[in-house]
């Protein structure tokens, strides 16, 4: 059965705690034909209550953080890897840098908060604990620095609120062992520690201060922070405090800054309803009083009439809301109210795997032990495990109406609701009745700006039946095509990424990329869906092409069961110039430029095995191109060339091998198996039983590759990974022994990391690969 349409665009910005909860809430209630999205700068997310506890050692990264990737892949959601940097209200439209803006119909805001660096020189020598997404890595810097320092040092952080109290209690204990710290400092603005606790709540605290010498400075802010760099060059800050009592002439290495959050600056410059503080104002419903189709939710967000303090608890509980009233606002239906819990309970992590508990108005006493933290630790722990979905089922994506939801969206049922387009037809024509309307394809290919040629004589801005090119006399004009169903969520990206797919040809066999044709399908979508799709995926594409001298010429347009792409794409090159894949020397050492393993890991993201960072990594490579590898290669003695893609490395390595019927040698190749570029989690994924759906049939070739040496165990998943197809892989070149050395510090040089000499070309009596 069809899908139905997608006809409504509804975007998450930020992967905060609301809307990681509204990603699951969905994942079990889509509406059929709204198709979501999240925007994340980052591709986890970090659990701030269990942040301090990484701090102090007790968790690993894993344990604190969402896969937002996965999340998505198990919401059914498309996920992109970008950063909002501020929206178009007008044109329903988020904007980013460096790549075309994003339309939407409906859109919620979770992006948190910025540091305040409200005093001079905090920004740039202090450390900003918010967003928390960006401090821990650099936390981790910090912590190998002050490990490697030979003096003691002084440890200072701004802001006695819950969260400086807990990172001061952490940091102390993570680092108590190893570095040696003259004291700890926290400086506080107010008398309270915490500010508006109960007494005996700030009474044990200034125990527990007490038994780990942290010394606190009560009604002390600091008011500037300057640098000090000594006579032998090295760095300590020192600071001013408002409180001269207290005029502090110490040195301090480091000052973490956990002082009251900021607003962002863009809601109130993309015109939204912002309070005085510039966070974006939020009626009862926690939709925007200044427009009707955005919601806030998190500490990005402050609602009218109410004066909750910035929290992760109070995002956790506005997920329910903020999810009921997303779908109703979709779907043109009443608005819930959220009313902010008047009393919570805090727990306040003491580092050590002890804690404080108290319930403000409640009368509950405040309560200190290892068993509050225990405590504290199920409560966070029984959160995270709501988003660890590796052993559940996957969603449906696009929001496709399954047996599991009775949402019933009007504007696919029929019942019409006046705001979208009346093309609600569920049955779609074949043949031509199934290309993109000639409205739709104008709109965009008006915006795209193709890069000019003057021997492109009919092309896009031209149009007619064909294109038309002219050769200059002694060029050679070459083709190829490549087209393949969508393996990522993100359509610019993917545009991007098929050319570089179809390019790799071009380049493989020394030709200048020239022109090319694009060959797309796009889902079943409403007008403004497919427009959309159609402008994200040809500004990707075009951005590559662009950069590669290559002229957009034109191409074919269809509406089908899922996006697929392909290019077909002419190349020029002079006759003799050409390389060829089947011609290698014996002797020749085999260069591989990008690493392995996109086939198996898309397979494992498909049924959420796969970690976000390795489909990033995955996703980052592909986004290379070979044009840089090929010219490095091209310059050095290479007697054969060939891009790898989806006959996987063996069967491309293969095809290289097997010379044309006139030569009378027999060649075979060593490929040494531990010096085969891997992305990271291939071979995990493998291990698991996971491939690509092409693996079997590459894994036919089997018999033509021989293990040499006794490791067969450890070397079994290094082999499998030779069958693994491979989107925009690397290239697969033949290099004279004496250049290949010279040629592999090159391609590092010049970006390709993962470049690596792979093996060699030997004689052989039959065509045979020994792996050693
Ligand atoms: C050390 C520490 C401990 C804490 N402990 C607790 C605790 O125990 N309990 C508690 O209730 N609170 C705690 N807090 C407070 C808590 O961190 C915040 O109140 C909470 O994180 C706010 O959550 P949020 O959902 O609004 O956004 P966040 O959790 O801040 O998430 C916002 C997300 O949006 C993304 N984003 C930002 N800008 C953009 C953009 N332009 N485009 C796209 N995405 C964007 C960010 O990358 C981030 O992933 C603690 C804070 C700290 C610093």
């Amino acid at each position: 059965m069809l899908a139905p349409p997608i006809y409504q665009d509804l975007f998450l910005i930020g992967g905060g705690h609301a809307h990681v909860q509204v990603l699951n809430m969905w994942a079990m209630q889509p509406i059929p034909g709204v198709r979501l999205t999240l925007i994340s700068p980052q591709a986890k997310a970090p659990y701030s209550g269990m942040l301090p506890g990484l701090i102090s050692g007790h968790y690993q990264e894993h344990d604190v953080h969402v896969d937002l990737a996965r999340l998505c892949q198990y919401a059914g959601a498309r996920f992109i890897q970008a950063e909002v940097e501020r929206v178009d209200l007008e044109k329903k439209q988020c904007i980013i840098q460096q790549r075309a803006a994003l339309g939407f119909d409906t859109i919620s805001f979770n992006t948190g908060i910025t540091p305040g660096f409200s005093v001079p020189g905090a920004e740039i020598n202090s450390v900003a604990v918010k967003p928390i997404a960006e401090f821990y890595p650099r936390w981790l810097g910090i912590k190998d620095r002050l490990l490697t320092r030979d003096t003691a040092c002084n440890i200072g952080v701004a802001g006695g609120g819950a969260a400086g109290i807990e990172l001061i209690l952490a940091m102390q204990h993570a680092l108590k062992d190893s570095v040696k710290i003259h004291h700890f400092h926290l400086f506080q603005k107010g008398l309270g520690l915490p500010e508006n606790y109960p007494s005996a709540f700030q009474k044990k605290l200034a125990a527990v201060f007490k038994s780990r010498a942290i010394k606190v400075h009560k009604g002390s802010a600091i008011t500037q922070i300057d640098e000090i760099v000594s006579a032998d060059g090295k760095r300590n800050l020192k600071i001013h405090l408002s409180d001269s009592q207290e005029k502090s002439d110490a040195e301090f290495s480091e000052i973490f800054w956990c002082t009251q959050a900021a607003a962002p600056a863009w809601p109130k410059k993309s015109g939204l309803a912002c309070d005085a503080e510039g966070f974006i104002q939020v009626n009862h419903a926690l939709q925007s009083t200044s427009h009707k189709f955005v919601f806030a939710a998190g500490d990005v967000a402050r609602q009218e009439h109410e004066n909750t303090p910035r929290a992760g608890v109070f995002a956790v509980r506005q997920a329910s809301t903020l999810f009921k009233n997303l779908q109703a606002c979709l779907l043109h239906k009443p608005l819930r109210t959220f009313k902010p819990q008047a009393h919570f309970l805090r727990l306040l992590a003491c580092g050590d795997q002890s804690a404080i508990a108290c319930k403000p108005g409640t009368g509950m006493p405040s309560l200190q032990g290892h068993w509050v933290w225990r405590w504290k630790n199920s409560i966070d722990q029984k959160f995270m495990a709501m988003f660890d979905h590796r052993a559940k089922p996957i969603m449906p994506k696009l929001g496709t109406s399954a047996s599991y939801t009775q949402t019933v969206n009007p504007i696919i049922s029929g019942e019409k609701t006046g705001s979208q387009s009346s093309d609600n037809n569920t049955m779609r024509c074949g043949g031509c009745g199934a290309k993109v309307g000639a409205d739709v394809l104008s709109r965009v290919i008006r915006q795209l700006q193709p890069f000019e040629r003057s021997d492109v004589l009919l092309g896009l801005h031209t149009p007619d039946d064909a294109s038309a090119i002219t050769v200059a006399p002694g060029n050679v004009l070459l083709q190829s095509v490549d087209v393949f169903r969508a393996l990522i969520d993100d359509p610019f990206l993917l545009g991007e990424i098929a050319v570089n797919h179809a390019l790799s040809d071009l380049f493989a066999m020394n030709a200048q990329a020239h022109s090319a044709l694009a060959i797309v399908t796009l889902p079943f979508a409403g007008e403004a869906i497919v427009e959309r799709d159609l402008f994200q995926i040809m500004s990707g594409a075009l951005k590559v092409l662009n950069d590669n001298q290559c002229t957009l010429m034109g191409g074919h347009t269809s509406e089908g069961a899922e996006m697929s792409l392909g290019f077909s794409v002419n190349g020029l090159a002079r006759a003799e110039q050409i390389s060829r894949k089947n011609t290698p020397r014996v002797g020749d050492k085999l260069i591989l430029t990008k690493a392995l393993g996109t086939g198996v890991l898309f397979a494992a993201h498909n049924q959420l095995q796969a970690d976000g960072q390795w489909v990033k990594e995955a996703t980052d490579s592909m986004l290379q191109s070979n044009r840089v590898s090929a010219e490095i290669l091209h310059r050095h003695s290479l007697s054969a060339c060939t891009d790898v893609t989806g006959f996987g490395l063996a069967g491309h390595l293969l095809e290289m091998l097997a010379q044309d019927t006139s030569s009378e040698s027999v060649l075979g190749a060593h490929i040494t198996l531990n010096q085969l570029p891997l992305l990271s989690g291939a071979i995990q994924c493998l291990a698991k039983g996971l491939s690509s759906t092409l693996h079997t049939q590459n894994a036919r070739n089997e018999e033509k590759f021989v293990l040499a040496n006794h490791q067969q165990e450890d070397a079994k998943w290094l082999r499998e990974l030779l069958f693994d197809p491979q989107t925009s892989g690397g290239l697969l070149a033949a290099v004279s022994p004496d250049e290949a050395f010279n040629c592999l510090k090159e391609l590092k040089q010049s970006g390709f990391q993962s470049a690596a000499i792979i093996g060699e070309i030997v004689e052989g009596s039959k065509t045979q690969i020994e792996l050693f």
